[in-house]
């Protein structure tokens, strides 16, 4: 199977820039590409021949939950999956193991797929307690063909710091010994580190934010992984 690699937006991108994503956009055979949009760029981005993603999705088939979208929503939307658990969700709006698990278990339900993030903060690791993060935030994800995990250690997501190969392998073993999956690195992955990640035996594709708003970059990602597969 070929690597995955996953763009995050976060809050970039209207319509009409997603649109100009595409046009400049290409990415070879050998790869598998999944982009997520916010949540108003969707229904433009399902229009383009890549499996669509959204960022997040409530647990709840509908209800009074102002600002939250429903799997069904997503799936009528002809969106294909959904991140959940990113380490920005967990930081700035609340999120929890439990609220992890509600998410994962309804997307997966409504036959969407899940990319569930994990991963330590920099004092968690600091205090040894990276295995322990791990092994509590996997614990709650369900076994299901369509999850992946995304390994993002928080200290990594932006800063422009990566893990080592040898440190982001580590800690790929360790999810893997837990939960039967794939597992994509994420954490300042861009087109000059992407080989000496990807080659990792444990490392089965990438989470890419930053370098997946450029579509030069994104494709240049997209091509280092196809010539690894
Ligand atoms: C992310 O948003 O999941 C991420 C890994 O961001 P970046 O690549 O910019 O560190």
């Amino acid at each position: 199977m070929g690597k995955l690699i996953a763009g995050n937006w976060k809050m970039f991108k209207g319509p009409t820039e997603t649109l100009e994503f595409f046009d400049g956009f290409e990415a070879p055979e050998g790869v598998e590409v999944v982009l997520c949009p916010p949540f108003v760029s969707l229904e433009a981005a399902v229009g383009e021949e890549w499996p669509i993603y959204a960022q997040n999705v409530h647990w709840a088939t509908d209800g009074a939950f102002t600002g939250e979208i429903s799997a069904a929503m997503l799936v009528e939307l002809g969106v294909q999956g959904t991140l959940v658990g990113h380490s920005e969700r967990r930081l700035y709006f609340g999120e929890s193991d439990e609220t992890v698990r509600l998410r994962a278990e309804a997307a997966l339900a409504a036959g969407l797929g899940v990319i569930a993030c994990v991963g330590e903060t920099e004092a968690e690791r600091e205090a040894g307690d990276t295995d322990a993060v791990l092994r509590r935030q996997v614990a709650v994800l369900p076994q299901h063909e369509q999850l992946v995990i995304a390994y993002e250690p928080v200290w990594a997501i932006g800063t422009g710091k990566t893990a080592t190969p040898e440190l982001a392998q580590e800690a790929h073993a360790l999810i893997k010994s837990l939960h039967d999956t794939r597992v994509l690195y994420g954490g300042s992955v861009k087109p000059e580190n992407a080989a000496e990640l990807l080659t990792q035996p444990d490392v089965d594709g990438a989470l890419v934010g930053g370098a997946s708003l450029d579509a030069a970059s994104f494709s240049s990602l997209c091509q280092i992984a196809a010539s690894l597969s």
